[in-house]
């Protein structure tokens, strides 16, 4: 057992998703976890989400530098054990990663933007945990970057307390894994945004946060939901979550026409969930005057997105969001309250069900930009769909 390992205080073997560089597929290996220190957990991974942001850490498109690492930021588990100091949760309890650790001590934390925490940010991106060390090694001692803070697309993950968000037991952990990333970015973007009970809306790009902007501007009581993909498949699924109107993008078909079509004259709310220029451009250009568009999307380094000045006279907004814009350890919580009420279902936006083995099938799906969400399962009885 991990645990017993772990109480020694010695590093373990896992298995683990490894990242060894952009461009070459992503493989399961056999590298060692260390147990946790001060202020951090261990824990057992039931399952664990796909997210485009892997396909971009896997991609090399977030910075250079970024691997090897372990990838993996959206999932949920069972603490097996805790290392000094840390309080809020002990073994046996049901968590979901929450991938910006806050400090609380930072200029962002104090100005209660827990979200932005620069320490989180800084250690994230060298892919250290909040002391600025790995747990992570290679069998030869390479040093191994965690994902985004969390590195669960492994049987195994440590992670600091803060990261570890208590769920309750009643929500499978197959479902609960897509809380951490997908359900809080996307409804947290809705939040955001203000929308008021009526609004018009239109959401560009409904992969597994896009279909999240619909479910939190369905429960906002938004009037109207265009959704906006290229995919059919994903269309439907947008359908299903609440989208009163379905755009299929591509073909050279002007989906900015469509929807100003649609709405008779452009949305209140536009809410980008792609990350690229054009689809930027497309939010902007949807909106009605005095509109506000909101780019949640992870765009690559490098970037730039071009707008027509003169239509700022008319009072249209552009802002982005990023974790829900919000503090993730009481959003979590509030959020699967709705999902225990059964108002709102996480196991609709799940494609795929898939094995560790094959994330790298998932990020290849990603790419062509097919299927809404795959979730990687860990352990199938954890997990909760097993027999
Ligand atoms: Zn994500
Ligand atoms: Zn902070």
């Amino acid at each position: 057992m991990a645990s017993d390992v772990a109480a020694r205080g010695a590093a373990f073997e896992i298995r683990a998703v490894v990242l060894r560089e952009p461009g070459r597929p992503v493989e399961v290996e056999t590298v060692f976890l260390q147990p946790p220190r001060r202020g951090e957990v261990l824990v057992r991974v039931a399952a664990a989400g796909v997210c485009h942001s892997d396909l971009h850490l896997a991609d090399g498109e977030l910075g250079e530098g970024r691997w090897p690492m372990v990838l993996g930021h959206e999932g949920a588990g069972v603490v097996e054990a805790v290392g000094e100091e840390v309080g809020d949760v002990r073994p046996g309890d049901h968590v979901g990663f929450c991938f910006v650790p806050a400090c609380g001590a930072c200029r962002a934390c104090r100005a209660g933007r827990r979200t932005l925490c620069e320490t989180a940010a800084r250690n994230s991106v060298a892919g250290m945990l909040m002391d600025g060390t790995s747990r992570l090694r290679a069998l030869d001692g390479t040093v191994l970057q965690h994902g985004l803070m969390v590195a669960c697309f492994a049987d195994h993950a440590v992670v600091p307390a803060a990261g570890a968000v208590p769920l309750p037991t009643s929500v499978p952990l197959w479902q609960a894994a897509l809380l951490g990333c997908g359900v809080v970015t996307g409804i947290g973007a809705v939040n955001r945004a203000g929308l008021r009970v009526g609004a018009s809306v239109c959401v560009i790009g409904c992969g597994g946060v896009g279909l999240q902007v619909i479910a939190g501007a369905r429960l906002a009581g938004a009037r109207t939901i265009v959704a906006v993909d290229t995919d059919e498949g994903k269309l439907s699924l947008a359908r299903g979550r609440g989208a009163t109107h379905a755009v299929l993008a591509g073909g050279g078909r002007s989906v900015v026409g469509e929807v100003l079509a649609i709405t008779g004259g452009g949305v209140e709310h536009a809410f980008e969930v792609v990350g690229r220029a054009a689809t930027i451009r497309q939010a902007w250009d949807v909106l009605a005057p005095g509109g506000t568009a909101t780019v949640v999307g992870l765009a690559p380094h490098g970037v730039e997105v071009c707008l027509p000045a003169i239509e700022f006279l008319s009072e249209k907004t552009i802002t982005g969001s990023y974790y829900g814009s919000t503090d993730v350890h009481a959003a979590l919580g509030q959020l699967v309250e709705l999902v225990v009420d059964g108002r709102l279902d996480l196991g609709d936006v799940v494609s795929d069900l898939i094995r560790l083995d094959d994330v790298e099938l998932a990020l290849e799906r990603l790419r062509r930009g097919q299927g809404a969400r795959s979730v990687v399962v860990i352990d199938e009885k954890l997990a909760g769909v097993g027999p």
